[in-house]
């Protein structure tokens, strides 16, 4: 698809699916747009006293399920077709693991890496001065996604909070455990994908001393996902982040990868400084310095693409060398890479089934702040885990028995849900 941008590549497999199950009726253009697209710049003080002004969105693609739900991105790429393309992600989502949401997303189009803190509290606060009437928990409640984590979401409660007079811990999701998150949402959207894997292994019989995985993106998704497979006995082969990766065949602990990455900014800290490597010490270690694209296409079982979207392409996907793909990433897999992944007989699990974990904690986050309960990690791990499994059957059904790929089956599993729901609301 020459010149497709995020949201045309979804509408591809929204039309693909919609066609495989006989619904290309007029009607359905429901589908096609979101339900409302606000977008404003924002305005920011900087340190220095000059002011910035940053392209804002937050996109509504379907509340028929129940109240808008998705995260916020802050990143120099997030324009407005990105943003609509995960809040349609979002809704497929939803209704893939049966939690009562639609589905939402927001962004900011700024690098948060060049801003202070304090710089960075006032592009939150500002945002949702800028949203605040199209927000709220029973309206549209956000979450972190790229570059925001919980000190932004409870910046951000604290200014809805102060805007609206009110006290409203269910507004956002993601919050720190302090003031008012879940326990386990932090590693929600790896656990969740970590519990497709293992069930997938179960079913084909692999050990997982045997699986090598290479993981692309060491934030949360990432970092998490890695610390999880190492600890289950998997060898994790590569990590990178956005300043490159590293390899090595035997497998690298992600652990001391995280702390390195802490005290120098990236995951070849304990071997490189900037672009000078300590050489000798790689070779003792076996450790290969890596690009991104090269992790993509290295000899692995698993790879895990948990980044930015659009990454695996039609020019790289023939290269593929993984039996599995798991998306912990939004939208890394384009439509054409996928039809040459499918005839490769590469499995992929869809991003709309793999990382649906975090806005399944996300809802436990907005339950236990409606009730003002706190639930132990046994119970958040426990109903994470049935919630996972039972979309990854229902998934699994779907694509037997309709001879779908598993994001056909997904996207289908979701759609039907939504349908479902917009019959009985008479929107249809
Ligand atoms: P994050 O900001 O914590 O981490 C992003 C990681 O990607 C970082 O390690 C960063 O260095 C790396 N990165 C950035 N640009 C890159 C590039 N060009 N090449 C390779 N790596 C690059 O973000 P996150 O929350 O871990 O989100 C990662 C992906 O997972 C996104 O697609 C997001 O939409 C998706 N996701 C996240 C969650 C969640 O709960 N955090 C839930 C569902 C989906």
């Amino acid at each position: 698809m020459k010149n497709s941008t995020p949201y045309t590549r979804f509408q591809s497999t929204l039309h693909t699916v919609l066609k495989k199950m006989k619904m290309e009726n007029g009607e359905y253009q429901i589908f096609d747009e979101p339900q409302f697209s606000h977008k404003q710049d924002i305005k920011v003080t900087r340190d220095d006293g000059s002011t910035l002004s940053l392209p804002a969105f937050r996109i509504q693609y379907n509340n028929a399920r129940g109240p808008f739900k998705g995260g916020i991105r802050f990143h120099e790429d997030a324009d407005e077709s990105e943003v609509k393309a995960l809040a349609a992600l979002m809704a497929i989502k939803t209704a893939v693991v049966n939690i009562p949401f639609g589905g939402a997303k927001g962004g900011v189009q700024v690098n948060p890496k060049e801003l202070s803190k304090k710089e960075v509290q006032e592009v939150s606060r500002s945002y949702v001065r800028a949203f605040k009437d199209h927000l709220g928990p029973d309206i549209d409640c956000p979450a972190p996604d790229v570059n925001t984590n919980a000190d932004i979401m409870a910046w951000m409660r604290d200014e809805y909070e102060k805007q609206t007079l009110s006290y409203a811990p269910a507004m956002i999701t993601g919050k720190p455990l302090s003031f008012g998150g879940s326990i386990g949402r932090d590693s929600a959207t790896a656990r969740g994908g970590f519990f497709i894997l293992q069930e997938m292994g179960d079913r084909f019989a692999l050990d997982p001393s045997e699986m090598r995985v290479a993981i692309q993106g060491f934030g949360n998704a990432g970092a998490h996902m890695a610390k999880l497979l190492h600890n289950d006995g998997y060898i994790v082969v590569a990590v990178s982040d956005s300043k490159g990766g590293i390899y090595s065949p035997e497998g690298i602990d992600p652990v001391r990868i995280a702390k390195y990455k802490e005290k120098t900014g990236s995951v070849s800290g304990e071997y490189c400084e900037g672009s000078v490597c300590d050489i000798d010490r790689m070779k003792m270690d076996n450790v290969k310095e890596i690009t991104n694209e090269e992790l993509l296409e290295l000899e692995c079982d698993i790879l895990i693409p948990a980044a930015l979207n659009n990454v695996i392409t039609e020019k790289n996907a023939k290269n593929i060398k993984a039996d599995y793909i798991l998306e912990l990433a939004n939208g890394p897999t384009t439509p054409e890479a996928d039809e040459i992944l499918t005839k490769n007989g590469v499995r992929v699990i869809p991003d709309v089934l793999a990382n649906a974990g975090g806005v399944t904690v996300s809802y436990f986050e907005w339950s236990q702040g409606r009730s003002g309960e706190q639930w132990t990690s046994k119970v958040v791990d426990e109903r994470l885990k049935r919630t996972m499994l039972d979309a990854y059957k229902a998934v699994r059904r779907e694509a037997r028995r309709e001879d779908m790929t598993y994001r056909e089956a997904a996207f289908s599993v979701g759609l039907k849900r939504m349908l479902g729901a917009m019959e009985v609301r008479g929107w249809l």
